[in-house]
């Protein structure tokens, strides 16, 4: 066997036992950059449309052409947008998070997306390194309940993040801030339950879909709809269509598909 066969075959074997052992290097998923961002948002007291930009420009971090991590290429964007870099990467992108008071632009919400979204995978990357990270790229997405305290420490990292953001970009008081703490006290007791009994099951275990889905109604409540399909598909919209208006100018949520509202 010659030493190019013996490497291929060990790095192979390394790989399959990694991703096996379910230690996937992918980031999270739209339910958990897109839906759950609007609703942490819409819980640190931003308006529904300036939570569904933070969503959006989230969630588009894995989409745009510029910024996803599945281009082969992508290095350097892997490295920082998703993370891979490790907290440097997110500290990078938080001290590039710009806005004037009381108003964020489109361009800032994208910047603001940027960060939020590394601030997300870096929980999300659980093996590897950076190096070997980057080649289990494409091995499979993170569910939430893969690391299910992993994934309520970083539910609590970002609503810390919204809340600073609150702070710097609506000049949001500290009376503001105490009220959006407590709205959040209630979600968190249920994130922290969800997460001990999630822990008892393995990460192939078949209960954990429905564990979730159970989760995510307690949270959105009568919402539901809204935040698990009206701004999935409102997103999808903007996405085949993409908003006229220049670059800082406003782009209002599209109307919803099925009769809901988007207020
Ligand atoms: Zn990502």
């Amino acid at each position: 066997m010659s030493l190019f066969t013996r490497l291929v075959l060990s790095c192979g074997l390394f790989l399959g036992i990694a991703i096996a052992l379910g230690k996937i290097a992918n980031g999270y998923e739209e339910p958990v950059h897109l839906s759950l961002t609007i609703w942490l948002a819409v819980t640190a007291g931003f308006s529904d449309n300036d939570a569904f930009q933070l969503g959006r420009f989230d969630q588009a971090t894995d989409d745009d052409s510029d910024t996803t991590p599945m281009a082969p290429h992508h290095f350097k964007e892997r490295g920082l947008y998703h993370a891979f870099d490790g907290p440097q990467a997110v500290r990078k992108l938080e001290a590039q998070v710009k806005c004037d008071s009381e108003t964020i632009t489109i361009p800032q919400f994208r910047g603001v997306g940027h960060y939020h979204h590394a601030l997300e995978d870096q929980f999300a990357h659980r093996c590897c390194g950076a190096v070997l990270g980057q080649l289990l790229v494409g091995a499979g997405p993170d569910k939430p309940w893969y690391a299910p305290r992993d994934f309520v420490e970083m539910v609590n990292r970002k609503f810390e993040a919204l809340l600073e953001l609150r702070r710097k970009c609506k000049a949001a008081s500290s009376t503001e801030i105490t009220v959006a703490r407590s709205r959040f006290e209630q979600a968190k007791a249920l994130l922290d339950r969800w997460a001990s009994e999630a822990f008892e099951f393995s990460a192939e275990d078949e209960g954990n879909q429905a564990r979730w889905q159970d989760l995510i109604r307690s949270l959105y409540g009568a919402d539901y709809v809204k935040y698990a399909e009206t701004y999935v598909n409102a997103y999808r919209d903007l996405r085949r269509t993409p908003p006229t208006p220049g670059p800082s100018g406003p782009v209002p949520v599209p109307a919803p598909p099925s009769g809901g509202t988007i207020r």
